[in-house]
């Protein structure tokens, strides 16, 4: 490859830049989009250069499972825009969370984790992780001194998620970032909910982040995929160990497709965010509404944290109706346009009933202990229209 005059554009950009250019090598066709490279091997011209690159004394690319150019861009581009020193891609988001455990933690260690994560999270942490010797503590993602009480000598990761899904608890990043330094623990950050667009977590204090490509990153609801970040000492060697190995790697194409995805982060995020704004003002003042969780909303409990965090409340809004699982149904069914699934973070607005669905497995006082009630829904807002979404929601609230 030959590097040519956009080649390695760095942080002293402004992250709309970062989006479209960072992570762009040409190769000697000199295309201007980015090219994708669908191949699982990579030639040497000699066997001495086979040798080499086997060693590690040669950088250049062996084996796609290994990593592959178009991924490699894309780590680049991600490291940028978080304000990271390095990216390592995985299939998915989950995939990202197992190998940051696997590389940096062994049998016997303990790790404290923010009682709101991601249901496969905790998933992960219960019922796999733990067969393997790993110690979980859940604490609040509101209190940092229960996080300081929980530490024991075998303390390795802290892990939290900032907003939680589905009630927006905001997680003083920094304050968590001291605690864990001063046990020699280090501070990992889903930043799924906000994506760097709206809120660089190793900046704030933290020491590694987690995405989930499959949300904003890819933004269109298209592919799964996933990184880790931090500094290149920290996650470098044991993620790149536990992909070469584990072969829980991102593929080129989908590397590709999230790559192009982050050229539109910025806007979307800004769009969006503004969407979720005007939706949740709009929510809090409607009769049938009893409460709305949104950060950027001054009746959020934690409001000044999560303007000190976030460039903006973000885009996932949810509330309760008055009138518990039949009312909160009712709107779902009663919608028209937005989409009744799961998913988040696509330019598509979707509609969940977390008791039901993404927390349905969770027992009655653990939903309660989150705050999830069964009048509770939550909002992944897109690109559509202010007005339209109103109108979609209006029909199943009055
Ligand atoms: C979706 C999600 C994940 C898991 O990501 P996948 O790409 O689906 O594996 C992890 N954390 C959060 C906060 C998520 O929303």
């Amino acid at each position: 490859m030959t590097a040519g005059k956009h080649d390695n554009v760095t942080q002293q950009y402004d992250i709309e830049t970062l989006g479209v250019r960072a992570g762009v090598h040409r190769t000697p066709f000199g295309e201007h989009a980015e090219a994708l490279f669908l191949t699982s091997s990579f030639v040497f011209e000699n066997a001495a250069q086979a040798a080499a690159r086997f060693a590690g004394e040669d950088e250049g690319f062996v084996y796609s499972r290994y990593t592959n150019p178009t991924v490699q861009a894309f780590e680049e581009r991600l490291a940028a825009l978080e304000g990271a020193e390095c990216a390592v891609a995985t299939s998915s988001g989950m995939a990202a969370i197992l190998g940051c455990v696997m590389g940096l933690m062994k049998a016997g260690e303990h790790i404290v984790v923010s009682r709101s994560v991601f249901g496969a999270t905790m998933q992960l942490f219960n019922n796999l992780l733990a067969r393997f010797g790993i110690e979980t503590t859940y604490v609040s993602p509101t209190d940092p001194d229960e996080w300081a009480a929980a530490v024991r000598p075998n303390t390795r990761l802290f892990f939290a998620e900032t907003p939680s899904n589905p009630v927006m608890e905001i997680v003083d990043i920094g304050a968590l970032g001291e605690i864990a330094r001063r046990c020699g623990a280090k501070l990992v950050v889903d930043n799924c909910f906000c994506s760097p667009a709206i809120q660089r977590p190793i900046d704030l204090g933290a020491d590694i982040v987690i995405h989930s490509a499959t949300k904003y990153l890819d933004g269109q609801g298209r592919v799964m995929g996933g990184a880790v970040l931090g500094e290149r000492a920290v996650v470098k060697d044991p993620l790149t160990t536990f992909l070469r190995n584990a072969g829980a790697t991102l593929s080129p194409f989908n590397a590709w497709v999230v790559l192009k995805g982050l050229e539109t982060l910025k806007i979307r995020m800004d769009a969006q965010s503004a969407t979720a704004a005007a939706l949740a003002t709009w929510l809090e003042a409607h009769p049938s509404v009893r409460r709305v969780h949104y950060p950027g909303l001054a009746s959020h409990p934690q409001h000044a944290l999560a303007m000190r965090q976030q460039r903006t409340g973000g885009a996932i809004v949810s509330f309760e109706v008055e009138g518990g699982r039949e009312a909160a149904w009712k709107v779902v069914d009663a919608t028209r346009m937005i989409s009744i699934t799961a998913n988040l973070g696509d330019t598509k607005s979707t509609i969940t009933h977390p008791a039901s669905t993404t927390h349905g497995r969770l027992k009655p006082e653990a939903r309660a202990a989150s705050g999830i009630g069964e009048g509770l829904l939550r909002v992944s807002v897109g690109l559509e229209s202010v007005g339209d979404l109103q109108g979609d929601l209006a029909r199943g609230l009055s």
